[in-house]
């Protein structure tokens, strides 16, 4: 009979099946309209009581499953006292069907580190700009991220009733990426993706020495790297600090696996070993194709602003 599979897949297909789960939570608290919005740092950092929800729920459903993984997500919320209709048990059977990459069959429950952002592009939530939300899991190994999902809780929103609404979009580093086309952007032209709510003078400052064709404002990591790998934007730049651990990982891990690179504005490569510090301090730039255009372009004054 066929060896059972790797834990890497079993735990890929598990976050897949917890990302649905967590989909259908992130709908249901908008669709009862209660948001029980609470600021954390500011009026530019909010929780939602579909954070909390899904944050319980997904931390929850994994570290049962998968006890010895390492679990960090963003909200700061108890995980004892989860109730049984958070928990989610499935998982994806088409992802455990994959062939786990040679490299990572030998990985072990307590080698992983999983970047949980239960609602990515809260501030856009609360707004009613639904597509841009998105909820990240992403998995380390050996301070690398190596495998992600993305679930869209409302892709289609706009495209009515008889559209299917929201989808999941999965990773392996050398096995690839599934769930949407990958598409490239428009040839020779600039189109930086950037914050919509997040902005400053020197992020401003930095897209303005790209001289870009187009600049697209919107919220949400996951929701920006998916502009990259569906081809409507040339280039993720956020010259800031602010966008954290969780909002890179499972992005990352998915934009490796389609060859795309993603680093911070000095262009070092992110670390996400359980030991490492969760903001990102010196930003991000991330590219489908053409990193070295930008990188090249990104002023010295802007990089020497932004300490790692
Ligand atoms: P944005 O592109 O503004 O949606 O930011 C991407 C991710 O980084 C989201 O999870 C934001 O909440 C987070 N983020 C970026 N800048 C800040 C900030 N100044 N304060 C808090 N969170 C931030
Ligand atoms: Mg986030
Ligand atoms: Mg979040």
């Amino acid at each position: 009979s066929m060896a059972s599979p790797a834990l890497l897949m079993r735990v890929v297909a598990s976050a897949y099946s917890v990302a649905e789960k967590a989909a259908t939570i992130v709908r249901n608290v908008m669709s009862a309209g209660d948001l029980g919005i609470v600021e954390k740092a500011g009026p530019n950092d909010l929780q939602t009581k579909a954070d909390r929800l899904v944050q319980m729920s997904i931390c929850a459903s994994l570290a049962r499953k998968f006890p010895k993984v390492t679990i960090i997500g963003e909200e700061e919320l108890p995980t004892d006292d989860v109730t049984e209709d958070l928990i989610e048990d499935g998982h994806c059977e088409e992802i455990l069907k994959k062939p786990c990459p040679a490299q990572y069959t030998g990985i072990k429950e307590e080698e992983l580190v999983i970047w949980v952002d239960p609602l990515d592009g809260t501030k856009e939530y609360t707004e009613g700009l639904l597509d841009h939300v998105t909820v990240l899991i992403g998995i380390a190994y050996g301070g690398k991220a190596i495998a992600g999902v993305i679930n869209q809780p409302y892709y289609n929103y706009e495209a009515g009733a008889n559209a299917v609404l929201g989808r999941t979009i999965w990773g392996v580093l050398g096995l690839g990426a599934f769930g949407f086309q990958l598409t490239e952007a428009p040839a020779g032209k600039h189109i930086v993706v950037t914050t919509r709510s997040h902005s400053s003078a020197l992020v401003n400052e930095c897209i303005t020495a790209l001289n870009p064709d187009h600049v697209i404002r919107v919220g949400g990591a996951g929701n920006k790297i998916i502009q990259l790998i569906e081809g409507k934007a040339s280039a993720y730049v956020f010259a800031s600090p602010g966008c954290k651990k969780w909002d890179t990982c499972a992005p990352e891990a998915i934009l490796h696996a389609v060859g795309g690179k993603i680093t911070d504005i000095r262009g070092n490569s992110f670390q996400y070993n359980k030991e490492v510090k969760h903001m990102n301090s010196a930003g991000v730039l991330a590219t489908l194709r053409n990193y070295d255009y930008y990188a090249g372009r990104i002023p010295n004054t802007v990089k020497e602003s932004l300490v790692p």
